[in-house]
């Protein structure tokens, strides 16, 4: 086996595989892990024992949830595959993983080409400047089409997508492919679980057809570099070697990517697609060094991927791994991690001790002493650690910029059977809610019930599956209700609130005025001392400030969150002897609440950014189940095969069992994507059902 540390850093790859849910990445990624010779046996998921998706209810509903980190060895490259999720509710998931992840190879299904989720990754990877080649899979099924998939990359997400392979024979007949690099084609062979490309002569049916392609993929390299463009105006030869540097250069920039195709589960395609791995996506040394804040004065610092500068690493996933316990993935952006060695946590302020590192193969952990720059790997046993937060040398200390996960939009009721269920499920809550922001867990002030709450309904499901799985906890579940907010819709001025209290001996005393401004959206509860000179003396300031804050917890409608309310302390006055913190605290708290109530309070429900897409025939229906939905359409587009796609905002509240009405109408053949937009306030007749 090849050891890490005799691989120089431009022959390391941190890849992602990314991909909507079904085309096919979790056999992708297991061929990929096969041909670089980890694995032993093929895993399928039809079966359910591929090595990605360790975890037990991930085999049963064959997706990846939980993003692991695996390291592969080809050609003496050492690549490691950050697994990213494809389901929309785990968003914040996706975003954690492409956000350590040098570049991605994106999965697309062959007979259905772009699909609405597709695109949300696609987009996030944009936000993250993720270089990408894509990889058409699925070429032998029914209906696959390599130039729609490759069309509808480029209309569909608006990218440059270069085809560099085109492929030999489709659906049943798909036999391989031709580098058009080379004009070389590989045609696999039957039958071998092994697979070996042949080199073969291009097929005279289709040589034509790999002759144009080729010609427009060299146009479209050319365009992108002032030499070749002249080179080819002036109709001079360009080489393999400057088509591939130029192509490079501009995948890496994230101005074009290139297209390749295969069959997963034939396992063809896969080693070209691991060569272009190495040829096409940037090594740690070619991604913009990571920026942080220096945590003293918010300045901003720069670290370089090199071993000898001080060390920085980013946690992106925590994971309650069922044989070794917590283990915590990061990326080392500088420095070195060493076994043995005690790291700064930024956050916290607190050391950790780095007691045991491991690398995780594709069927193996391996203890590992020291990992570096630019490298992926597992620490076992941080307990105050969590996912986003940094780990850095205590005397150069930097914090990366953190991840912002969306707020949760979805709650239920979860209660435990009996009373030795109870403690049970506290742990249990509390360590999944560990491993993922987007998961929160709270206890109804009113009720006492514990309601737990996340992005979508399939991200309860799957937690409460583990709940009940992993822990043994038994629970009686609710039924999902949408996380409302509240607010002010008009502005308050000069509240005025005395707190006296005056029962013998030392009595409370705290007087505060107060202004409340609404806030424009996503603000949050801030909260402004404008107060000149020393009516409240400065020590009482931050009191008032948790006051506030903790009651905005729980707005005076009911019971939700307040949001977006700004509020400015002008004036108060205090008692010398009678004055206290928790005085001005509670006339904190008691003020808010007040002063609310004078704001002409509303509710606040969570809108969805939908993505409907179906059959032209259904589009009255949709267009009409849209619309019963309190949704609001924002555009139609037409899509490949006689398909359309509507764009709409829709009230999560409206969306429970949309699934089953749009398969119902579509006959199956409708999908959509959702998530989460915006809060938006409630019209006055539903406004009305809340007490
Ligand atoms: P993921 O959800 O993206 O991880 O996709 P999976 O790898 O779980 O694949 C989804 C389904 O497509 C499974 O039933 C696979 O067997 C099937 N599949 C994957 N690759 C291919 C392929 O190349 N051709 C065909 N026909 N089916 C495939």
């Amino acid at each position: 086996m090849l050891k890490n540390k005799e691989i120089s850093l431009e022959r390391f790859r941190n890849i992602g595989i990314i991909a909507h849910i079904d085309a096919g990445k979790t056999t992708t990624t297991e061929q990929i892990l096969f041909h670089t010779g980890r694995t032993h046996r093929i895993g399928s998921v039809d079966d359910g024992n591929t090595v990605t998706d360790w975890m037990e209810q991930e085999r049963e509903r064959g997706i990846t949830i939980v993003s692991a980190a695996v390291t592969a060895f080809w050609k003496d490259y050492h690549i490691n595959i950050i697994d990213t999720p494809g389901h929309i509710d785990f968003t914040a998931e996706v975003q954690r993983s492409l956000r350590v992840l040098d570049g991605g190879i994106v999965v697309f299904d062959a007979v259905k080409g772009v699909e609405p989720q597709s695109e949300t990754v696609w987009r996030q990877a944009n936000k993250y400047s993720v270089p990408r080649i894509c990889f058409v899979n699925k070429m032998d099924r029914v209906g696959a089409s390599f130039d729609r998939a490759l069309g509808s990359i480029r209309e569909r997400l608006g990218a440059n997508p270069i085809a560099v392979q085109v492929p030999i024979g489709a659906e049943d007949k798909f036999e391989g492919v031709v580098d058009l690099f080379e004009m070389k084609a590989f045609v696999w062979e039957e039958g071998d679980e092994d697979a070996k490309a042949i080199d073969a002569e291009i097929p005279a049916e289709i040589k034509n057809y790999a002759l144009e392609t080729r010609e427009t993929m060299v146009e479209a390299i050319a365009e992108l570099d002032d030499d070749l463009t002249v080179k080819y105006l002036e109709g001079e030869e360009i080489t393999i070697e400057e088509l591939k540097s130029s192509l490079r250069q501009a995948i890496i920039s994230d101005k074009a990517t290139a297209v390749y195709c295969g069959s997963s589960i034939r396992n063809r395609g896969i080693q070209p697609l691991l060569d272009a791995v190495l040829e096409f996506l940037p090594s740690p040394l070619e991604v913009p060094a990571i920026t942080g804040i220096f945590p003293k004065d918010d300045s901003e610092i720069t670290r370089n991927p090199d071993p000898e500068e001080p060390m920085s690493a980013l946690v992106f996933k925590v994971v309650a791994d069922p044989y070794v316990g917590r283990l915590s993935y990061f990326r080392v952006y500088s420095g070195k991690i060493k076994v043995g060695t005690s790291v700064y946590n930024p956050k916290t302020r607190k050391k950790e001790r780095i007691g045991r590192m491991v690398r995780m193969y594709a069927d193996e952990r391996v203890d590992i002493e020291e990992i570096g720059a630019g490298d992926i790997g597992a620490v076992l046993g941080l307990k105050n650690t969590f996912t986003g937060d940094t780990l850095c040398s205590e005397g150069k200390p930097i914090i990366l910029e953190t991840i912002t996960f969306p707020d949760p939009v979805l709650s239920i009721a979860v209660e435990p059977k009996t009373t030795s269920d109870q403690d049970k499920m506290a742990l249990a809550l509390k360590k999944l809610a560990e491993e993922d922001p987007t998961f929160q867990v709270r206890s109804d002030q009113e009720t006492g019930q514990t309601l737990i709450s996340g992005m979508g309904e399939l991200h309860l499901e799957i937690l409460i599956d583990r709940m009940m799985r992993e822990f043994n906890v038994h629970a009686n579940i609710g039924t999902p209700r949408v996380s409302y907010r509240e607010t002010i819709s008009k502005n308050v001025e000069k509240f005025v609130f005395r707190y006296v209290k005056q029962t013998g001996g030392r009595g409370q005393f705290a007087h505060v005025v107060f202004d409340l401004e609404k806030s424009a959206y996503g603000a949050g509860i801030t909260f402004e001392n404008s107060i000149r000179g020393g009516s409240i003396p400065k020590e009482f300031i931050p009191s008032i400030k948790k006051g506030v804050m903790n009651a905005a917890e729980a707005g005076t409608i009911s019971g939700y969150p307040l949001i977006d309310i700004k509020v400015i302390l002008t004036d108060g006055s205090y008692h010398e002897v009678d004055s206290s913190k928790m005085s001005f605290q509670l006339a904190g708290s008691m003020a808010f609440r007040d002063a609310v109530k004078l704001g002409a309070p509303t509710i606040m429900e969570p809108i969805m950014k939908v993505e409907i897409e179906v059959p032209e025939e259904n589009l009255g229906d949709v267009v009409g189940q849209v619309n019963g939905r309190r949704g609001e359409i924002l555009g139609m587009e037409i899509r490949p095969g006689k398909a359309q796609a509507i764009n709409a905002n829709v009230p999560l509240a409206e969306m429970f069992g949309y699934a089953t009405e749009l398969r119902s109408v579509s006959h199956g053949r409708g999908s959509f994507s959702m998530e989460f937009d915006h809060y938006s306030v409630v019209p006055e007749k539903i406004r009305e059902t809340f007490s």
